[in-house]
């Protein structure tokens, strides 16, 4: 079936400017060649440490940020070159949920406002019939509906996310862009949170973009898994194989710091070999080299491009493939 979201080749480069006295320009090429699909009801997981393009790929996708090459296909229309009215129609179906709900919710603006907001905005309902919705969405996310007359610093960090997710379900989107939704929440709220996001993925056929630094959380919650290292899709596959027998290096040494003991209890990603990497400075060729056990002459000079390993599983290494 025609992937739900499906994402060609996504490049973006940032100019920063840093250093004093006198300021140095640099490039970020936050974006490299950047491709997934993700179907319907399902949740797509991104992983990989800060500064991987996790975060970017979302902006633009969504086109928060400008996307310098490449192509977004939303439910086989093409966003990067829709024109201001029909994104505007489109948007209302991609809807994104932040780390720090705060960060969107106005603090002088009581939870049923803020959820009947877009409704009205998007003619969905006047009144009582307003009042029953955000009643609705309230339900829908486990939050009584007396929350609806409250302001967000009368609600637990939990609660304040949920109110998120709420927000985000108003105008019946089909895809929601998860940008590591639990990171900021205690361990056993986190798998109250992934609980109810995945109620609603099934309940409401909701497809996810699942960002998140935590392998134990998307290995929990996710169905595929795209992995990213400095701007670039390093392996992408179902959950299971792809963290059962990861096939690059770099995932196998994300598994290997990350044991999954009990997937209640997620474990942040641990890296005790290698330079951190740097989005300044990536290496040429293959951006893992430095850090991967494995490299040889090849991966120094010449990028791995992502090809098929296996039905479903593409890696970009040159471990793989033809020679
Ligand atoms: Fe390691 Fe080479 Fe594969 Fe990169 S291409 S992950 S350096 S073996
Ligand atoms: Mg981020």
């Amino acid at each position: 079936p025609r992937p739900l979201l499906a994402v060609d080749n996504l490049s973006k480069t940032f100019t920063i400017r840093r250093g004093f006295p006198i300021a140095k320009t640099s490039l970020v090429r936050a974006l490299d060649g950047v491709s997934f699909a993700v179907q319907r009801g399902e949740a797509l997981g991104i992983v990989g440490e800060s500064g991987c393009g996790k975060s970017t790929t979302a902006r633009v996708a969504l086109r928060l940020t400008e996307a310098d090459g490449g192509s977004v296909r939303f439910d086989g229309q093409d966003l990067l070159a829709a024109p201001a009215s029909a994104m505007r129609r489109l948007r209302r179906r991609m809807q994104i949920v932040f780390q720090d709900p705060a960060s969107s919710l106005d603090p002088r603006q009581r939870i049923g406002e803020a959820l009947a907001e877009p409704l009205r905005v998007h003619g969905l309902g006047r009144g009582a019939e307003l009042k029953d919705r955000v009643a609705g969405l309230l339900a829908e996310v486990g939050l009584p509906a007396t929350a609806a007359s409250r302001f967000p610093h009368e609600f637990s960090g939990g609660q304040r996310q949920r109110i998120g997710i709420a927000r985000a379900l108003a105008l019946g989107p089909d895809l929601i862009f998860a940008d590591e939704p639990v990171s900021a929440l205690d361990v056993s709220v986190q798998a109250q949170i992934l609980r109810l996001l995945d109620s609603l993925r099934q309940a409401r056929t909701l497809a996810f973009v699942f960002i998140s630094h935590d392998l134990g959380v998307v290995r929990h919650f996710c169905q595929r898994v795209t992995v990213m290292y400095l701007g670039r899709v390093v392996e992408t596959g179902p959950v299971g194989p792809l963290f059962g027998e990861p096939l690059h290096p770099y995932t196998q040494l994300l598994k290997a710091s990350s044991p999954v003991p009990d997937p209640e209890q997620p474990v942040a990603m641990s890296f005790q070999e290698g330079e951190p990497p740097s989005p300044l400075t990536p290496p040429p060729g293959c951006h893992f080299h430095p850090r991967c056990p494995r490299a040889f002459d090849r991966c120094r000079a010449e990028a791995p491009a992502l090809r098929e390993a296996a039905p479903g599983r593409a890696v970009a290494c040159h471990l793989y493939g033809e020679p």
